[in-house]
C-alpha cells in the first residue's frame, strides 16, 4: 500500500524530497499543496515537475480517513465519525455559536481515554491508542475540504482523549495548523483542554506555543475531584494549580476552567465559595456547564435556575463566569458524550 503523506511535518516532507534527489523547496511546495490548498492529487500540483509528480505517485498518496457517519443536531451542531485505517473510530464536532456566529471545531486526540472520568462516555471505552499526527490534522483538513477555508474559526482539543498524554503528536499537528505554509490558523484560535495533567501543562509553559489552555476542573477540592476524576490521584489540586500559575505567568494569559455541574454532587453554595477561593489570584474565566446525560451513568443535571444561582455566587468572586449552553445533545455530541460508536443514530 502506498504511504500516506498526511501528517508529515514540514521538515519530514523536505527531507523526503531531498532523499528523492530533489530540493528542499520542492518539499515546501508539496507541503503547501497538501495542507494549505488541500490538493491531494500529485498531478494537480502544477509547480512540481512531471518527474517529481511521477516519483511521488508511484509510492505515496495523500488521503483523509473515511467519514463513517455524519449527524446534524437541530441546533446546527454537526458530529463526524471517522473510520481510521486500523478500523478504529473517533469523533469530531462542529459547534456553531449563535451569539458570535463563530464555528468551533472540537477534535479528538486519542482513541478512547485512559483517565476514566466517572461522567464521560469516552472514559468508559478505556484507552485504545494515541492518534497519529495525520489522524489529528485530518480532522480540520476534512472540515475545510467540506466547508471551505472558513469551515471553523476556533479549534479545541476537547473531543475523545487527553491531549497532553499525546503531547508530541498534538504539538506537531498544531505546528502544521499554525504554519504560514500549512493551515494558517492563529495559535490563539486553538485551545488545548486538559483534565489536569500538571506535567504536560508545565511542558506547554516551556514550549513557547501560544495556544490557549482550558482545564476540566469540575471540583472545588481534591476529595471531590478524586471521586469524579481519577487523575486527581496522580496530580493533586495544589500541584495542578501550581502548574496552571506557571503557564498563566509565562504567557501573561488567562486560563479557562471548565466546571460541569452535577446535581447534588458539586453544585452547592459551599462548593461555589470553595471554588472561588481555589482560583483566587489566577487570571481566569470559569465556564459553567450543566451535566449532559450519558446512558448508564447515574449523575443528574441541575436545573437552569440552579446553574444560574451557582454562577451568581461565583461572580464577582471569580473574575469572569460564563454559563455555557450544551450543544448537540440530541446527537450525543455534547461534552462527555463522545464514544466513537459506529452508526449510532
Ligand atoms: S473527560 Fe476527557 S480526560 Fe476524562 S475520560 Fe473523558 S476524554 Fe478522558
Amino acid at each position: 500500500m502506498k504511504k500516506n503523506l498526511c501528517g508529515y511535518t514540514r521538515s519530514e516532507i523536505e527531507q523526503l524530497l531531498t532523499e528523492l534527489g530533489k530540493k528542499t523547496f520542492h518539499g515546501r511546495q508539496l507541503y503547501k499543496w497538501m495542507y494549505k490548498n488541500l490538493v491531494f492529487d500529485f498531478e494537480e500540483m502544477t509547480d512540481l515537475s512531471k518527474d517529481i509528480r511521477a516519483v511521488l505517485s508511484e509510492s505515496y498518496r495523500i488521503s483523509l480517513p473515511a467519514i463513517a457517519n455524519r449527524q446534524k443536531s437541530g441546533d446546527g451542531t454537526e458530529k463526524f465519525l471517522f473510520e481510521l485505517d486500523d478500523g478504529q473510530y473517533v469523533e469530531s464536532v462542529l459547534i456553531p455559536d449563535d451569539n458570535s456566529g463563530r464555528m468551533t471545531l472540537c477534535v479528538s486526540s486519542q482513541v478512547g481515554c485512559a483517565l476514566g472520568c466517572e461522567f464521560c462516555a469516552t472514559g468508559r471505552m478505556g484507552f485504545i491508542r494515541d492518534l497519529t499526527i495525520g489522524e489529528i490534522i485530518a480532522q480540520p483538513m476534512t472540515m475545510r475540504k467540506l466547508y471551505g477555508e472558513n469551515a471553523f474559526d476556533n479549534m479545541v482539543f476537547m473531543g475523545m482523549g487527553e491531549p497532553l498524554l499525546n503531547y508530541d503528536n498534538v504539538m506537531a499537528a498544531i505546528d502544521i495548523l499554525t504554519d504560514s505554509l500549512g493551515m494558517m490558523l492563529g495559535a490563539k484560535r486553538i485551545t488545548i483542554s486538559t483534565s489536569g495533567v500538571a506535567r504536560g501543562i508545565r511542558k506547554l509553559a516551556n514550549s513557547g506555543s501560544k495556544v490557549k489552555l482550558a482545564i476540566s476542573l469540575h471540583a472545588s477540592n481534591n476529595k471531590l475531584r478524586r471521586r469524579l476524576m481519577p487523575i486527581a490521584n496522580s496530580y493533586k489540586l495544589p500541584d495542578l494549580m501550581d502548574a496552571i500559575k506557571t503557564w498563566t505567568s509565562v504567557y501573561a494569559r488567562r486560563v479557562t476552567f471548565e466546571y460541569i455541574l452535577f446535581k447534588g454532587v458539586n453544585d452547592s453554595k459551599e462548593h461555589a465559595l470553595e471554588l472561588a477561593k481555589l482560583i483566587k489570584g489566577i487570571p481566569c474565566k470559569i465556564n459553567l456547564l450543566s451535566y449532559n446525560l450519558v446512558e448508564g451513568l447515574d449523575f443528574e443535571r441541575p436545573s437552569d435556575e440552579e446553574v444560574d444561582a451557582f454562577a451568581k455566587i461565583l461572580y464577582p468572586r471569580a473574575p469572569a463566569v460564563t454559563v455555557r449552553k450544551s450543544r448537540g445533545k440530541d446527537i450525543d455530541a455534547a461534552c462527555g458524550q463522545l464514544a466513537g460508536r459506529k452508526n449510532k443514530s
